[in-house]
């Protein structure tokens, strides 16, 4: 195998990973779509972003981002439904 479709052996797997986990693109300006602990890429700074929040710009560089789920958060009204149902 040489290195040219050695490479696009490791995209298609990191395509295959992104499509599964997050199916909409978390950058400076999207919606949020789960509470939790997010990490930017240029600057691993971890923010926490809420269900009702935007992502903002890196804390750490002030530039437009890409932001990684690092920690999924449960909220109190999760934590609450939860409860309602195994009663
Ligand atoms: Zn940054």
């Amino acid at each position: 195998m040489d290195l040219a479709s050695m490479e696009t052996c490791v995209r298609t797997v990191e395509n295959q990973e992104s499509k599964a986990q997050r199916e909409t693109a978390m950058t400076t300006g999207q919606d949020v779509r789960e509470l939790g602990l997010y990490m930017s890429n240029c600057c691993n700074a971890e923010v926490i972003f809420g269900v009702s929040d935007c992502f903002s710009r890196c804390p750490n560089c002030e530039g437009l981002c890409r932001w990684d789920l690092e920690e999924e958060l449960i909220s109190w009204e999760q934590l609450q439904e939860e409860e309602v149902e195994a009663a």
